[in-house]
C-alpha cells in the first residue's frame, strides 16, 4: 500500500516536519539517510555547541539537539528507514522512492528535506583539527567564547565568504580573507565594504597548505599561487567558505533547481513545481542556511503537505 507522506532527510527540516505530520496523524515514513549527502542527524552532527536555537540558553551540543528531535518524532508516530534514497519517480502519482538496498516504496506526497553539504578542503590536517578551531560556519560558531578578540581567517572570495568575514569582525580582533585569486567575485558593494574594512585584511593569490597545531588550530601553513612562496598565518580559527552543495543528485532533474542548484519552490511556501512535493530547509535556501530557518521551513512543508493531502482524499 502507498505511503500518504514520506519524508528525505533527517536533519531539522526533516524531523521538523516528521514531528507536525506525526502530530497531525498522518504517521509519516522517513528515511534518515545512511550517507549520501552528510550523515543521519545531518549538518548539526558534526558540530559541537549550538548556541542559537531558542530554547537551550546553555546551548546544546549538536548530535544531542538532533536526538531529541528523532525521539520527539518518533513519540508521535514517525516511522524511519536508516537508508539512502538513490531514485526517485515523480512523473506520475503515487510517486515511487527506490533506497539504496534496492526496495522501492510509494507515497503521495512527498517532502524533500536532504540538506546540503558544506564544500571541505581535502587535507588530512582539516580532518584532523575539524572543530577546534576550523569551522564552515561563521553565523554558526563564530561567537563563541574561543574566538572573541582573536585573529580568525576566512577562506573563500564570494559573496558568502565576505559576509562571513564581515559577520566575524564583530567579535574578532582581525580577519584575514583568504582568496586564491588576485580579484573577488563577489557583488562590488561587497566588495567595497570588506577592502575598507579596518578590521579586515586580504591575503590575496593565497592557499592554504595545511591547518597546524596539536589539538587545536594554531596557523595557517599558505601557498602563493603566483610566486609559490610558503608563509605562516598564526590564527586560532579558519572559516571555510568555498560554496555548499545541495543533496539533489536523487532528484535527477526532476525538480526545477536555481541557478546555483538549491530546489526552486514558490515564495512563501514549500511547493514545488510538482504537485504534491515540497521542498524545506537547506536545500532550497541558499540564503540563510540554519537550524532554525530549517526547522520552520520543515513545519510548513507537513501543515502544506497535510492540507494538500485533505484537499485530494
Ligand atoms: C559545522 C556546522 C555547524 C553548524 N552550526 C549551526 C549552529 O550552531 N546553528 C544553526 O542554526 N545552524 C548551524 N549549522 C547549519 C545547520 O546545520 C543547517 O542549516 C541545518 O542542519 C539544515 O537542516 P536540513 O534539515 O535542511 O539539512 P541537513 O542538516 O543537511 O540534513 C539533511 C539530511 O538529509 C539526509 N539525506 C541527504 N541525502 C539523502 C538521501 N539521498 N536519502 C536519504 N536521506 C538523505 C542526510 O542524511 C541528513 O539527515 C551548522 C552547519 C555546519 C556544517
Amino acid at each position: 500500500m502507498s505511503e500518504r507522506l514520506t519524508i528525505i532527510g533527517s536533519g531539522p527540516a526533516g524531523l521538523t516536519a516528521a514531528i507536525y505530520a506525526s502530530r497531525a496523524n498522518i504517521n509519516p515514513l522517513l528515511f534518515e539517510g545512511f550517507q549520501e549527502g552528510g550523515i543521519p542527524g545531518g549538518q548539526l552532527m558534526i558540530t559541537s555547541v549550538v548556541e542559537n536555537f531558542p530554547g537551550f540558553p546553555e546551548g546544546i551540543l549538536g548530535p544531542q539537539l538532533m536526538a531529541q528531535m528523532r525521539e520527539q518524532a518518533i513519540k508521535h508516530g514517525t516511522r524511519m528507514i536508516m537508508e539512502d534514497i538513490i531514485e526517485v519517480d515523480l512523473q506520475k502519482r503515487p510517486f515511487s522512492l527506490t533506497t539504496s538496498g534496492g526496495e522501492t516504496y510509494t507515497t503521495e506526497a512527498l517532502i524533500v528535506a536532504s540538506g546540503a553539504t558544506a564544500r571541505r578542503l581535502p587535507l588530512e590536517s582539516e580532518k584532523r583539527l575539524w572543530g577546534k578551531g576550523i569551522s564552515a560556519c561563521a553565523v554558526c560558531d563564530g561567537a563563541l567564547p574561543v574566538f572573541r578578540n582573536r585573529e580568525l581567517a576566512v577562506i573563500g572570495g564570494g559573496d558568502t565568504a565576505i559576509e562571513e568575514a564581515l559577520h566575524l569582525t564583530q567579535f574578532a580582533s582581525k580577519v584575514y580573507l583568504i582568496h586564491r585569486r588576485d580579484a573577488l567575485r563577489a557583488s562590488s558593494v561587497m566588495q567595497q565594504r570588506i577592502i575598507s574594512h579596518p578590521k579586515v585584511e586580504i591575503l590575496w593569490n593565497k592557499v592554504v597548505e595545511e591547518f597546524c597545531g596539536d589539538t587545536k588550530l594554531a596557523c595557517l601553513r599558505l601557498k602563493d599561487t603566483a610566486t609559490g612562496a610558503l608563509s605562516e598565518l598564526p590564527v586560532v580559527g579558519a572559516f571555510e567558505a568555498i560554496g555548499h552543495v545541495p543533496n539533489t543528485g536523487f532528484l535527477k532533474g526532476q525538480l526545477d533547481v536555481g541557478e546555483v542548484g538549491y530546489l526552486k519552490t514558490l515564495p512563501g511556501s514549500t511547493r514545488t513545481n510538482s504537485p504534491g512535493v515540497f521542498a524545506a530547509g537547506d536545500v532550497q535556501d541558499a540564503t540563510y542556511r540554519q537550524a532554525i530557518t530549517a526547522a520552520g521551513s520543515g513545519c510548513m512543508a507537513a501543515i502544506e503537505s497535510e492540507r494538500w493531502l485533505q484537499e485530494r482524499e
